[in-house]
């Protein structure tokens, strides 16, 4: 169905592209949708631009240059996001953390050349991993990371971020119902177009993409997962995926293939669906149950789905071939 206004224009506005390393799609609905869907690109490649690991030139490469060197001025956006970063670090006591970049580098999951790197390279690599050296200055909106050959890599959060600024600017501009979809870091801005609430598939990690085990039901709210099959490269049929456990150096292990969390802010669904990925079911819920109006959805290698307390009316869940499992956080 969509909007028609009195001289007949049909005012749904789609775009499709590739940005953030991943697809990313808008779908608004309203007056000036086509116009807001342009700025809302443009804020991404503005994103993309200052925080990709890949651009040379990127804030974020800045700063890694500069490691053990000096402090870099950066952008509203860039500074906000490594302030959420450490703040996720320190929540989760180091699940979480934005200074992984020289293991995930060493793996090189992203790349046409992915491997499986020796012990003494990975130990080697993850001593450099600690987002307490991360060094923020508020008044000059400066950041630098303490030690020459550290880094930053925002993969698991910037997403979030641009999710919300998209939202903003979708939001500034009266369009009232909207779907922004950032490779499954996805907002659902106010209802669908017929005044329902939207509704969302969770991806079912052992099958094809757009495959789900269930829907999530949402009005205004992000849903972001994190899940062991969005990139990965096999070994003697063995998953290596890209989501590392920053107390190993190796992709996390601990049962969980996806995490999903629904949250307000975007920014704090796609720190928090890493989080919970990395730190496991108990150590997750109890993160998610702990935080007023965030809730999340674990999928266990063993076909199992736990969630938190919060999320029953929202959540379908289709297929048969998933159990609910037996804790439920408290
Ligand atoms: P996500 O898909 O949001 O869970 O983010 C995964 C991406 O974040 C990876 O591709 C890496 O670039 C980076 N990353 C991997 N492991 C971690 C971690 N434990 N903490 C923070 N970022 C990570
Ligand atoms: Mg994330």
């Amino acid at each position: 169905m969509f909007f028609k206004f009195p001289n007949n224009k049909i005012v749904q506005s789609t775009r499709e592209f590739y940005a953030l390393g991943t697809v990313i799609q808008f779908k608004a609905y309203g007056k000036k949708a086509d116009k807001v869907c342009d700025m809302a690109m443009d804020k991404i490649n503005e994103i993309e631009n200052n925080m990709s690991v890949f651009k040379g030139n990127s804030e974020v490469s800045t700063i890694n240059k500069n490691a053990g060197i000096g402090q870099v001025k950066v952008s509203r956006g860039t500074y906000y996001v490594n302030k959420k970063a450490v703040e996720y670090g320190r929540m989760s006591k180091g699940a979480f953390d934005p200074t992984i970049r020289p293991v995930v580098g060493l793996w090189g999951i992203q790349t046409e050349n992915p491997r499986i790197p020796n012990t003494d390279e990975i130990n080697r690599n993850n001593r450099l991993v600690n987002y307490k050296d991360i060094i923020l200055d508020e008044q000059n909106h400066t950041v630098m990371l303490r030690n020459k050959d550290q880094a930053l890599d925002l993969g698991a959060i910037a997403k979030g971020f641009a999710a919300d600024e998209v939202k903003n600017i979708f939001c500034k501009h009266k369009i009232k119902s909207a779907l922004i979809d950032l490779g499954g870091n996805i907002f659902a801005l106010g209802n669908k177009p017929n005044d329902t609430p939207w509704k969302i598939g969770i991806q079912d990690p052992f099958k094809k993409r757009g495959e789900f085990i269930g829907v999530i039901c949402v009005t205004g709210r992000s849903i972001v997962t994190s899940g062991n099959y969005e990139r990965y490269f096999m070994n003697n049929d063995k998953r290596f995926h890209h989501i590392m456990d920053p107390f190993t150096g190796n992709p996390s292990e601990n049962g969980v293939i996806s995490a999903t969390i629904i949250s307000d802010y975007s920014i704090d669904g796609d720190a928090l669906s890493t989080c919970a990925f990395v730190m496991g079911i108990e150590a997750g819920l109890k993160l998610a149950e702990s935080i007023e109006g965030v809730d999340a959805l674990f999928i266990t290698e063993n076909k199992k789905i736990y969630t938190t307390c919060g999320i029953d009316n929202e959540l379908e869940v289709t297929s048969k071939e998933f159990l609910r499992g037996p804790i439920k956080w408290k």
